[in-house]
């Protein structure tokens, strides 16, 4: 029997030689937005079938070249991640769960005929990435540098079946709150025109696609005075799934936390997992099962449900005020986050954040 497991691939690194001067960049680290400016550096590894995974980079940042026929413009084979680097009290960087966004991008890449890059090749892509970007990284409380690794197909063909070339990068962006009034509880709107993934389809991957069909409803949520949508199941327009980018939980009269089953079309979220870890370590009953919209509108009105947030990367937790749909409006925006809800999130970043020590081995040592 012959050893298949690839060695792990070299880096090559190149330097920039126009780094951003320290003082654009404490201009820019003092309030960053989220997903406006990018670091110094990026990373890019290249595939095709005939060579495998091969020439792994850190260079400057810079816009890509891509032919006009280049696939990945046509039939959208892309897919991307989403992690955070913190920066803890003593200087030093960290990954969370970076396995799991390995993994994670895998499972969308093998959904989207993509080829998969070995989980250890991509944990050191992140670190290399950091390690040449380390003086983005922010300090400030809830502050941290976001992650984007990505990949797309890009052989020049038009013809449909899966590319024989693909790249994979990763860029990054200094993030401070994602929303910009901060925790305060949000309104979501329930669509019942539209839906984001169907079962069979790509709803439990990572890709832009999923994200392209989340943009006109998001666009309905915000004229409806929400910041942020609620799909439905796409079969019975009946159980909630999720919002556009961020796993939803909801928290019984009894402290019970309930959050939709994973059912192919809700994408698996790691916030949503270490939610789920860290209240069941709190003698706290975690069910997850089908919620119907008719359940969490009306446990509003009768006080059955107590709390609702939402869960991922970006955001971390965000309560949920209110429900408005088409013909109801639940809940009350005005009234304060819930105390779970708080206090979850709470031991979430502190354990990003080095404040409570890493029981689970979630961290990584980036730089
Ligand atoms: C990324 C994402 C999430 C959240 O996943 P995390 O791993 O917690 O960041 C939830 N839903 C969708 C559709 C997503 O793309």
């Amino acid at each position: 029997m012959s050893m298949t497991a690839s060695k792990p691939i070299d880096f090559q690194i190149t330097h920039t030689s126009h780094a951003t001067a320290p003082e654009k960049l404490a201009r820019i680290l003092a309030n960053p937005g989220f997903g406006v400016h990018f670091t110094d550096h990026m990373v890019t590894i290249d595939w095709t079938v005939e060579k495998g995974w091969y020439d792994a980079r850190v260079t400057p940042y810079g816009p890509l070249s891509l032919d006009p026929a280049a696939s990945v413009l046509h039939y959208a084979q892309e897919i991307f991640e989403g992690l955070k680097a913190y920066r803890h009290a003593d200087g030093s960087v960290w990954g969370f769960r970076v396995e799991s966004n390995a993994r994670r991008m895998q499972r969308s890449a093998h959904r989207l005929a993509l080829p998969e890059l070995p989980a250890a090749d991509f944990v050191e892509s992140i670190k290399h990435f950091v390690q040449a970007d380390v003086a983005w990284v922010p300090s400030a409380p809830e502050t941290s540098l976001y992650l984007r690794p990505f990949m797309i197909s890009n052989e020049n063909f038009l013809g449909v079946r899966a590319a024989k070339k693909a790249v994979y990068f990763v860029i990054g962006s200094p993030a401070g709150a994602y929303f910009s009034q901060g925790v305060a509880p949000v309104a979501i709107w329930v669509t019942q025109d539209f839906a984001r993934a169907a079962y069979g389809g790509t709803g439990a991957a990572k890709c832009g696609g999923n994200y392209a069909a989340s943009l006109l409803p998001q666009q309905e949520a915000s004229a409806q005075g929400c910041s942020q949508v609620l799909f439905l199941d796409s079969q019975e327009n009946k159980y909630i799934e999720e919002l556009g980018g961020m796993n939803v939980f909801l928290v019984t009269r009894d402290h019970t936390l309930i959050t939709p089953e994973l059912t192919g079309s809700i994408l698996e979220g790691i916030t949503r997992d270490s939610i789920i870890a860290l209240a069941k370590e709190r003698g706290l009953k975690v069910i997850e099962r089908k919620i119907s919209i008719d359940e969490w509108r009306d446990g509003f009105a009768s006080g059955d449900i107590t709390e609702a947030f939402a869960c991922g990367t970006a955001a971390v937790v965000t309560p949920i005020g209110a429900l408005k749909g088409r013909d109801f409006t639940a809940g009350d925006i005005n009234k304060p986050a819930g105390e779970l809800t708080m206090s979850l999130r709470q031991a979430l970043t502190d354990i990003q954040y080095g404040r409570a020590p890493d029981s689970h081995g979630w961290l990584t040592r980036l730089a």
